[in-house]
């Protein structure tokens, strides 16, 4: 009989795609979520499919350039990154329950 070692693989959510929240996913899942490691289980949560860097948003809004070809795709970085991609805005945040409701 085999022992089951495994430990319980900790779950972290990311509360916005953005900055800050976006080089903090590629990080983690790199360092924790990459299978050969599964250490954690790294969510990422953002209303939006792309992220788009703000100070390039004058170039949007001159025209210049085309915001949904230069968005970075969350899904895509996701598979890369080894974090899981759920796309919605954050409602409220239960910290006894430790659970999070998205809304749609
Ligand atoms: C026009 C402009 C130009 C700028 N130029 C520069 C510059 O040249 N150099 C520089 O250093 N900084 C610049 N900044 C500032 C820089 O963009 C911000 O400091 C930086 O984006 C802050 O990072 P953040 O992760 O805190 O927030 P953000 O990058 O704004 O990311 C927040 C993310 O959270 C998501 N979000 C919001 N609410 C929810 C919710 N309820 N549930 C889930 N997700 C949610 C949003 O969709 C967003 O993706 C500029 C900002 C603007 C607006």
């Amino acid at each position: 009989m085999v022992a089951n070692t495994s430990q319980p693989v900790h779950r972290i959510v990311i509360v916005g795609g953005g900055a800050g929240g976006l080089p903090l996913a590629t990080a983690l899942g790199g360092k924790l979520g990459d299978r050969s490691h599964d250490r954690a289980e790294i969510t990422l949560v953002d209303p939006f499919e792309t992220h788009l860097w703000k100070p390039l948003l004058h170039e949007v809004a001159a025209g210049r350039m085309d915001s949904d070809a230069h968005g970075v795709d969350y899904l895509a970085l996701g598979y890369w990154h080894h974090f899981r991609f759920r796309q919605g805005v954050i409602e409220a945040i239960d910290r006894a329950q430790r659970t999070l409701s998205l809304d749609w």
